[in-house]
C-alpha cells in the first residue's frame, strides 16, 4: 500500500510551506491583538488560495476547485505551524457548506461571506429534552404566518448559543405529516427579546452549553433552507459534516504527541515515565489506534478524490468513532501520568483556549472534556448502529413500538 502523495502534491505542499513561512507575523504586525492577527492572516489565506479553498470566491472563498488531497495538506500543514486556517466553529464549518449545497442564491450572498469572516456566529438548534438520538421525534415549532414563521418551544444543549448572532436549527412546520417529513430547517436571528438563552455548566467548568427558549420568536419566511418539510436531508449534511470534523486525526495525532512529551518529563519510580515497560505498552498500543485513524482518514481521502462515493462512507462512518474512542484512550493515559496533578481544577484560560495540552491543569481540561465528542453530533452507540446497519448490513436494530 502506497500511502505517500503524488509528486503534483509534494510540490503543491513545499509552496503552500513558502506561504506558512508568513506565520508568526512579524515587525508591527507581531504587535497586534491575537484576534486582528489571526484574521489578517486568514484573509491573506484566502487571497492565496489556501483559506476557505473551494468555497466560491463571491462568497468569501478562494474559489479554488474542489480537491480533497489539496484541502487535507492545507488542514496537516496549518495545524503543523500552528497558523490559524479555517475557522472551525459551527458557522463556518457546518452552515456555510450546508448553504453552499442547498441554500438560496439571496441565502449565499446574505450569509456565507459574514459567517466565514467571523462577523457572523452560528449556534446549532437540533437537541431538544426529549429528542437526542430520537432527533426526528423533536417539537419545537414553526408555523407560518404571513410572511414570518413563528416559533415556540425549547432546544438544549445548544454549544456557544450565549455568543451566537444567529441558530441554524431543526423545527416541526408540518405537525401532520410523519416524524421525518415535518421538519423544516430554519435560519433564526437570536438577538430578540422573545428568545431567551439560559447556560448551563459543564463539567470542565466551562459554560459553552445552553438551553434555548422560544415564545412567539420570528424568522423571514424566506431563512427556511431547503423546501418546506425537508430539513431533515439537509441536516443530515450538517451532520455529515460535523461527524468529518470530529472524526479528523489531526487533532488526535496532536494530543497522542503533546502526551508522548508528557511521558518524557513525568517519573515514575524515580525514572522519566516513558521507560516504564507498562506505559510504553499503552503508548505503543495507541500509536496503534492513531495510525489506524490516519489510515481510515486517507482511505476516506483517497476514494473522495477518485469520486468513489460508495467506498467513502465506510471510513466514515468509522472515523468519527475511532477519533472519539481514541482521544479518550489517549487522555486517559495522559490523566494517569499527571498523578496528583490531575486533582486541580482546569484554569479559566485552559477552559478559555481550545484544546490546549501543554499544561497539566490543560491536560485535565482535555481529559474531562474528552467524554464530550462521544455524544455530540451523534452518541457511540448510535454511530455503532449505524456502522452495523448501513455499513455491514446487518440487521436493523429493534424499534421500540408506540
Ligand atoms: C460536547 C457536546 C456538544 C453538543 N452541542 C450540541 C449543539 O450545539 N447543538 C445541539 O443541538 N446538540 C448538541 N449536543 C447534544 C447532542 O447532540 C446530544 O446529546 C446527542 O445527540 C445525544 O442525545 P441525548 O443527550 O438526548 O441522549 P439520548 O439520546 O437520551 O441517549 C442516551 C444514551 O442512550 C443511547 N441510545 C439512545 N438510543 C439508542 C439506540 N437506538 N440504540 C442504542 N443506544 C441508544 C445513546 O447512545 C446514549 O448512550 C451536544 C452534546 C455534547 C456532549
Amino acid at each position: 500500500m502506497n500511502l505517500r502523495y503524488s509528486k503534483e502534491y509534494d510540490t503543491y505542499r513545499q509552496s503552500l510551506q513558502e506561504f506558512l513561512k508568513g506565520w508568526p507575523l512579524q515587525g508591527d504586525e507581531a504587535e497586534l491583538p491575537k484576534q486582528k492577527q489571526e484574521q489578517l492572516f486568514r484573509q491573506r489565506g484566502v487571497e492565496a488560495g489556501y483559506v476557505y479553498f473551494a468555497i466560491p470566491k463571491e462568497y468569501g472563498g478562494a474559489g479554488q476547485q474542489p480537491d480533497v488531497l489539496k484541502s487535507a495538506i492545507i488542514t496537516e500543514e496549518y495545524a503543523r505551524v500552528g497558523a490559524p486556517g479555517n475557522c472551525v466553529s459551527q458557522g463556518p464549518a457546518l452552515l456555510a457548506p450546508t448553504l453552499i449545497e442547498f441554500g438560496t442564491e439571496e441565502q449565499k450572498r446574505e450569509f456565507v461571506r459574514p459567517t466565514l469572516r467571523g462577523d457572523l456566529r452560528w449556534c446549532q438548534g437540533y437537541s431538544e429534552p426529549g429528542a437526542g438520538s430520537d432527533l426526528a421525534s423533536l417539537q419545537c415549532s414553526a408555523v407560518l404566518d404571513g410572511d414570518e414563521w413563528v416559533i415556540n418551544g425549547q432546544k438544549i444543549w445548544t454549544s456557544n448559543a450565549q455568543e451566537a448572532d444567529y441558530m441554524f436549527g431543526l423545527f416541526r412546520t408540518e405537525p401532520k405529516a410523519s416524524k421525518h417529513a415535518g421538519i423544516s430547517y430554519l435560519l433564526v436571528d437570536l438577538k430578540q427579546p422573545e428568545i431567551e438563552v439560559r447556560p448551563l455548566k459543564q463539567m470542565t467548568g466551562a459554560l459553552d452549553f445552553n438551553e434555548v427558549f422560544f415564545t412567539d420568536a420570528r424568522a423571514p419566511a424566506g431563512n427556511i433552507v431547503g423546501k418546506r418539510g425537508e430539513g431533515w436531508a439537509v441536516s443530515r449534511s450538517t451532520l455529515k459534516h460535523e461527524r468529518n470534523l470530529i472524526g479528523n486525526p489531526n487533532m488526535m495525532r496532536a494530543h497522542f504527541n503533546s502526551t508522548i512529551a508528557l511521558a518524557r518529563r513525568s517519573q515514575r519510580g524515580g525514572r522519566p515515565a516513558i521507560e516504564d515497560p507498562l506505559i510504553r505498552n499503552r503508548l505503543a498500543e495507541i500509536e496503534g489506534y492513531v495510525r489506524t485513524a490516519e489510515v481510515s482518514h486517507l482511505r476516506q481521502l483517497t476514494a473522495e478524490a477518485k469520486g468513489e462515493e460508495l467506498k467513502v462512507m465506510l471510513p466514515m462512518m468509522m472515523n468519527k468513532l475511532y477519533s472519539t474512542d481514541t482521544m479518550q484512550k489517549i487522555m486517559t493515559l495522559a490523566y494517569d501520568l499527571l498523578g496528583a496533578d490531575g486533582m486541580l481544577a482546569p484554569t479559566a484560560e485552559d477552559i478559555a483556549s481550545y484544546a490546549r495540552t501543554h499544561t497539566s491543569t490543560g491536560f485535565v481540561e482535555q481529559y474531562i472534556f474528552s467524554q464530550g465528542p462521544a455524544i455530540a453530533g451523534g452518541t457511540t452507540n448510535i454511530q455503532l448502529n449505524i456502522i452495523g446497519e448501513r455499513g455491514l448490513g446487518l440487521p436493523r436494530d429493534l424499534r421500540v413500538p408506540k
